[in-house]
């Protein structure tokens, strides 16, 4: 198969593809896996930040290494001939130069999915593409407060998001919707940090958190136009989500920064 060297390419949108290997595993809760993914390719990764997303390229059937596409002005360049990869979005949960190692957590959602099937199994020796990362959410430092939302698929950036918070001294309200208390993790907080953990049991994806953001009290004496709110989850509890703090709440558009993760395929 043949090897890409990563190309970073000045002066175009498209990010640099390197494929990586899985160096270890561990189980952080029962239904998290974290990825420790390190290699030659690794080398000059562009630093960590909080909230970094990245596209992750999985060998398909009958493959042990995925076809990597190469950058160019034009959009990504396939090596003919090969079977694409299963591609999907994750976050650098760490990224340390010095070890040359990268981690990335995955939810094991239980679900037939080619991701979440391939952590679970993953050991070291195995091949997976990563792209570089891109992103654009950046704490604001002068807001008021910060709202911090999502479920256990957001909680690799809930936790960068927080330790970018770290030196912040006013409110952080964090709501976090998990399976149940064993997917609970320690976070980096601050003194004003108040972490509201909510266990799905059997609600539907995203419904505890709609209906905990909507029962919330909004930190005292800080205006709407100044509390920040990062939200990352289902989809369509994002959605909602998001309208009720824009309908009902009065945060600014440009206050609010969310992502739909994934999407529930049963009914909700
Ligand atoms: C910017 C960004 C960053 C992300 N970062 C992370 C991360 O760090 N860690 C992480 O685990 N996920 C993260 N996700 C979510 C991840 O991309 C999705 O969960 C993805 O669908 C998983 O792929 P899969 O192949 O396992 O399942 P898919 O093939 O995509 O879906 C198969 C089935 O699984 C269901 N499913 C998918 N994800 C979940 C879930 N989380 N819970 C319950 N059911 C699910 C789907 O509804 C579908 O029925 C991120 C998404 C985005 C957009």
């Amino acid at each position: 198969m043949t090897s890409i060297e990563p190309t970073v390419t000045e002066g175009t949108r498209h990010a640099a593809h390197r494929t990586l290997r899985v160096l270890r595993t561990e189980r952080v809760t029962p239904r998290m896996a974290r990825v420790t993914l390190g290699g030659e390719e690794l080398a000059g990764y562009p630093p960590f930040a909080p909230d970094q997303r990245i596209k992750l390229f999985f060998p398909v059937a009958g493959q042990s290494r995925p076809a990597m596409p190469r950058a160019s002005s034009g959009g990504p360049v396939w090596p003919p001939g090969e079977p694409r990869p299963i591609i999907r979005s994750y976050t650098v949960r760490r990224f340390d130069p010095d070890a040359g190692e990268l981690d990335v957590d995955f939810v094991l959602h239980g679900e037939h999915g080619p991701a979440a099937e391939w952590a679970a199994r993953a050991e070291p020796g195995d091949w997976v593409g990563v792209s570089d990362p891109g992103g654009r959410y950046r704490p604001d430092a002068s807001a008021g407060a910060h709202l911090i939302i999502g479920d256990e698929s957001a909680l690799p950036a809930i936790a960068t998001v927080l330790d970018a918070l770290r030196d912040f001294d006013g409110p952080i309200e964090a709501y976090i919707e998990v399976a149940d208390p064993a997917e609970e993790q320690p976070l980096p907080t601050t003194a004003a940090t108040r972490p509201h953990w909510l266990h799905r049991g059997d609600a539907p994806p995203g419904r505890p958190l709609l209906d905990a953001v909507r029962a919330a009290e909004l930190p005292t004496g800080v205006p709407p136009s100044r509390c920040q709110a990062w939200l990352s989850a289902e989809a369509t509890a994002v959605r909602d989500i998001r309208a009720h703090l824009l309908d009902d709440r009065a945060l600014p558009r440009r206050m609010i920064y969310a992502t739909g993760y994934w999407r529930a395929t049963r009914p909700r």
